[in-house]
Formats: structure tokens, sequence, C-alpha cells
């Protein structure tokens, strides 16, 4: 098969022919139809996050067919379309998967991180970890579901219950997806993005904003609740000024730049900053649920395989509107 490769931080991924891989008995092997591009790739391939599997094969967004199942498979036969997220696997044993935070796993692996992933034409996942996807999202545009839509959707459950006003910091792939959860459950959503990026705030306003405008803006009203895609620490103390008494201001991403120090004020009247890490199961299942009662649609810019490092460019750049998709 033919598959996409990182080696080493610094360096392009390689065009690489490969053996097509071994599923394990509670694995099956799938053949891929698209896998999405994802801002943790960037991370991955930056050398930001430590560890990575070598050489790796990244990409953790996938969409694809059963084509074989390993021996001790049960729910999953040939020609079932199924999603493979970014959370590969969890022991079930530790003491976080045992208080339902799988997401914290000592022992988790990741796919398109510390196993290969879906830049490739084929690959392997453990069945306990696929999703089962709705009709409408068994091709490309299923693709962003998967991590962006994902984390975006942990990421808005973890600003809490009582939010009519939500500040999104970096409108992206997950931004564009999450709009639409928000709006559907009547969130006026108000979007930053990078100084001067008319292009990026015409797009979240077409996506149904109320407001649209640079992050180092004030919202035109006080926020309930934030959340910060882009990967820049500096957002933390602005975000914190945006929000409310008692607001709770979401990190997204799984690498920031460091955040700048900021007067206890800010934080003051119990304003509550988190990080978002991973997703369960759970979330994942919770989430696609509710795509298609949402009837959430994605826009994608489509590449080749052979084209991820030009894709990887582009959304380093801010160039994609959307969400970047390998399609095979
Ligand atoms: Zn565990
Ligand atoms: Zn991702």
């Amino acid at each position: 098969m033919q598959a996409m490769v990182f080696d080493k931080p610094g360096s392009p991924l390689r065009l690489v022919t490969m053996a097509v891989p071994e599923p394990y008995p509670t694995q099956v092997l799938v053949k891929i139809t698209a896998c999405g591009v994802c801002r943790t790739d960037l991370h991955v391939i930056d050398g930001e996050l430590p560890h990575p599997k070598l050489p790796l094969v990244p990409g953790h967004e996938i969409v694809g067919t059963v084509v074989r199942t390993g021996k001790n498979v049960i729910s999953l036969k040939q020609g079932d379309v199924i999603g493979i997220p970014w959370l590969g696997y969890t022991c079930g044993v530790c003491r976080y998967c045992l208080r339902q935070q799988e997401n914290l796993c000592e022992k988790a692996l990741f796919t398109g991180y510390t196993m290969d992933g879906g830049y490739a034409e084929y690959t392997v996942a453990y069945e306990q970890f696929c999703f089962s996807l709705a009709a409408q999202y068994a091709g490309p545009e299923g693709t962003p579901l998967l991590c962006a839509g994902l984390i975006g959707y942990r990421s808005y459950v973890m600003t809490g219950s009582n939010v009519r006003r939500l500040g999104i910091y970096g409108f992206g792939a997950a931004a564009h997806i999450l709009i639409q959860v928000a709006r559907h459950q009547g969130v006026e959503v108000y979007a930053f993005t990078r100084d001067g990026d008319k292009g990026s705030q015409d797009f979240a306003l077409r996506m149904g904003a109320t407001w649209a405008g640079d992050a180092s803006a004030r919202p035109p009203e006080v926020l309930d609740a934030a959340i910060i895609f882009a990967p820049a620490g500096e957002l933390v103390p602005s975000a914190l000024q945006s929000v409310d008494k008692g607001g709770v201001v979401v990190c997204g991403g799984i690498h920031m730049s460091d955040i700048p120090s900021f007067p206890y004020r800010l934080l003051w009247e119990e304003r509550v900053i988190r990080s978002v890490a991973n997703l369960t199961r759970k979330d994942g299942h919770d989430f696609l649920q509710l795509a298609p009662a949402v009837a959430i649609r994605t826009e994608t810019q489509h590449f080749s395989l052979s084209q991820a490092n030009e894709a990887l460019d582009a959304l380093r750049k801010g160039r994609i509107k959307g969400a970047a998709v390998l399609v095979m």
C-alpha cells in the first residue's frame, strides 16, 4: 500500500510503499476512504508532542470500510463503514479507566501518534474504538467529525449548561462544526480569528456567528463561556477578560504556546480555566448521534494522499476554510 510517513521533526512526510498491516485478533483491517488533516498532526510533525511512534503514519480522522476482521472481532464485519478517531486503545483497568476518564488512561494509544494512522490506503484499528457512521458521513465529509467535531463537542460540554453567549477563538475545522451544534441549541456564537483575517470572519458570519472579529478585540457583549481552539497562549487572559463571573474558558487544543502571566482579577469571581484532553468513547457515541439530528454539514477541501505536505502547509498558513481532507 501507499502511505505518507513521518520520520523526524523538520522533514516533510515521505510517500512510501509498505506492507498492508495485519490486524490483531481484536482489530479490523480497514480500507481508507479519506482521512482528515488536524492541527494535532502539525504538532506531531513539528516535534511539539513527545515520543511519537517512529516512523509514523499520521492521521486520526479516518473514514473507511472494514475489509478483514481479526478472529476475536464480534460487532464489526466485512463491508461495514466506520470512523476511526484519535483514541485508539485504552487499558480498561487503570484508575482513570475505572472512573470513566478513559481519555486520561495511562496506557492509552492514539491513532496517528503512538499507533499508525490514516495517511495511507489501509490501516488497522481496535474494534472497540471504532465508531459506526450515519450514511451522510460515510465519505470525506465525515472525517472532520472524528476529531474536530468530537473535541469541539467535548469542549462545548465542558463550558457548562448556562451558556447563552459563547466565544470561540480560532475559527477552523472544530469551530465550523461546533457553531452548528450551538446554533441548533439557541446559543449565540462570537467568533475570534487572527487579527485582520477577514476571510475567516466572513466564514464565521456565514456559518451563523452573531459577531466575528479580531482575537485582540473585546466582544460587544459579555460572554458566558469561551473555547480556545487556536494554539496561542496569549488568548487565555484575553478570553478570561471577555467572560462573565463564573464563566469557563476551555482550552481545546493539545498544545499551546506559553500562557502569559495576568492579574488575578481576571480569574477572580469564580472564572475557570480548563483544558480538554483526548476523548472518551462515550463522547464519540453522544456526538455522532447528535450530528445527524443537528444535520451538521462540514466544509472540506480535498487533497490526494501524496499532497499531504501541501495540505499541512495550507492548514499551518490558515488557508483552509473548514477542514482539509486527504481522499485516497
Ligand atoms: Zn486505562
Ligand atoms: Zn485531531
